[in-house]
């Protein structure tokens, strides 16, 4: 049986783009569906341009810090419109660029909406297209909380990029990643903000002592959380948007993310759905042995390099001869709050329920050397959890400036088995604060 295509990939972002182009490396005719801007989620509503307005978030602290090493005050304005319309500007060359390197790759693009007919015929705008091997990659969508009431007065995180005006006063819902890096940023940017979460501390799953020193980072760079406070209600009211006895312009809903499975014929095609997701094994194929599925919609490790990585070994097994699975170990991440924090590997609770009495954990808080003349008191972590009896070092975590840069070469050791002793024997660049992780005794 001849078919139009040996792969077609639904959904042009992080995952479906890599897996489509390595594909085509292997000599594989490949076909894309996408009806959206190019790059998907990471491109143009998260990593990207949410990386751009940290940056711009930035200067304010950095303009003030600058007076303790001699310079006068900065007397600066903001223009929020100016700022979203140069990220925005970027974003649109990111689209280009995306679009330029599948081209290259001879990747066939179609800017339509593609859904399954059977197992191996797509409907892509108003064509049929038949394919071999089908990749869905179609990523995921901030989630409502419909059951709180007037949630309808919130946005939510994609429509943080095209705010007409910067709100004085925000309210974020949510203590993830999107919730705390809009915090910061907002925070970081002249509004006023409070955070609202519905247990006693953000960014669950992550080291109980890097939570806790974002937290408190964060409240010091004058964030107000309200911890333990579930939200079942937004009122709107003469003078803003009501939450909690806080009155603010804009209400934002970063409770999560779900998988894009709607009006994709999934069923037409014996692709079946687990708890909110595709369902797939360790080789990313799904229940129909010649459709495969990556990324958000997944629901596996919510992070670019994890749908990129996953869609990568879905193309060396399938067409390059070259069997590969994505390991889900010691993946590194970093949340780009202020103060920034990136980890890999196991936190200590972690490391303490599967390696029991054997964890040493090794650490330290300082103010770094930066700090020692901006007068600010800001505190770095860093922290790394040992396996005594192997002496590997299984997690390592970080709060401070440039978190995620310095635990991005962390990573590498980390990924490799390296050993406490091998951690000491490298020698420090001196003064930095990432000479800490070879230091700790
Ligand atoms: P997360 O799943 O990370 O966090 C959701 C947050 O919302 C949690 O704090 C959760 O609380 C809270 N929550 C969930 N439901 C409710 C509810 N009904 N009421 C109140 N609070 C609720 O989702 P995000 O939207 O922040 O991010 C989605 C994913 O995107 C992340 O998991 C991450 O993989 C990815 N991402 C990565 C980034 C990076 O690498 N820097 C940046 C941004 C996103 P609790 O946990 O206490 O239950």
């Amino acid at each position: 049986m001849s078919y139009d295509y040996d792969l077609f990939v639904i959904g042009g972002g992080s995952g479906g783009i890599a897996t489509a182009r390595r594909a085509a490396g292997y000599g594989a005719k490949v076909g894309l569906a996408e009806f959206n801007d190019l790059g998907g989620t990471c491109v143009n509503r998260g990593c990207i341009p949410k990386k751009l307005m940290v940056y711009a978030s930035n200067f304010p602290e950095w303009f003030e810090d600058a007076q303790g090493y001699g310079w006068g005050p900065v007397h600066s304005t903001f223009d929020w419109h100016k700022m979203i319309t140069a990220v925005n500007n970027e974003v649109e060359r990111l689209n280009g660029v995306y679009q330029r390197m599948l081209d290259k790759a001879g990747v066939e693009q179609f800017r339509a909406y593609a859904k399954l007919v059977d197992p191996h015929t797509l409907e892509v705008g108003n064509r049929k297209v038949t394919a071999d091997k089908i990749l869905i990659a179609v990523g995921g969508h901030p989630y409502m909380p419909e059951e709180v009431s007037g949630i309808e007065h919130a946005i939510v995180s994609d429509d943080m990029f095209h705010l007409k005006e910067q709100p004085k006063r925000i309210i974020i819902l949510g203590g993830g990643y999107i919730g705390v890096e809009f915090a910061c940023i907002m925070n970081g940017l002249g509004s006023q903000v409070t955070q609202i979460i519905r247990h006693k501390e953000i960014l669950r799953g992550f080291d109980e002592e890097i939570r806790s020193g974002i937290q408190e980072g964060m409240q010091q760079h004058g964030i107000q959380v309200l911890s333990s406070r579930p939200v079942n209600k937004i009122e709107k009211t003469p003078e803003g948007l009501q939450v909690e006895g806080v009155t603010a312009d804009v209400v934002l809903a970063a409770v999560g993310r779900r998988p894009n499975l709607n009006n994709l014929g999934l069923e037409n095609a014996g692709v079946d759905i687990d708890r909110g997701a595709i369902a797939v094994d360790e080789y990313s194929r799904t229940t129909q042995e010649n459709i495969f599925a990556v990324g958000d919609c997944t629901n596996r490790l919510n992070l670019t390099p994890v749908a990129i990585n996953e869609g990568r070994a879905v193309a060396d097994t399938e067409f390059g001869g070259k069997e590969q699975v994505m390991s889900y170990q010691n993946v590194p991440t970093a949340v780009f709050s202020t103060p920034e924090a990136a980890t890999v590997g196991l936190p200590e609770a972690e490391a303490r329920e599967q390696y029991g009495e054997t964890i040493k954990v090794y650490r330290a808080r300082f103010k770094s050397t930066y700090h020692s003349l901006t007068g600010r008191d800001e505190r770095t972590i860093v922290k790394l959890v040992v396996d005594e009896d192997s002496d590997r070092v299984l997690g390592a975590h970080m709060v401070g400036e440039h978190a995620g840069e310095i635990v991005q070469g962390v990573a590498i050791a980390v990924k490799m088995g390296a050993t406490k002793a091998q951690f000491d024997a490298t020698l420090g660049i001196h003064p930095s604060t990432a000479e800490e992780f070879v230091t700790l005794r």
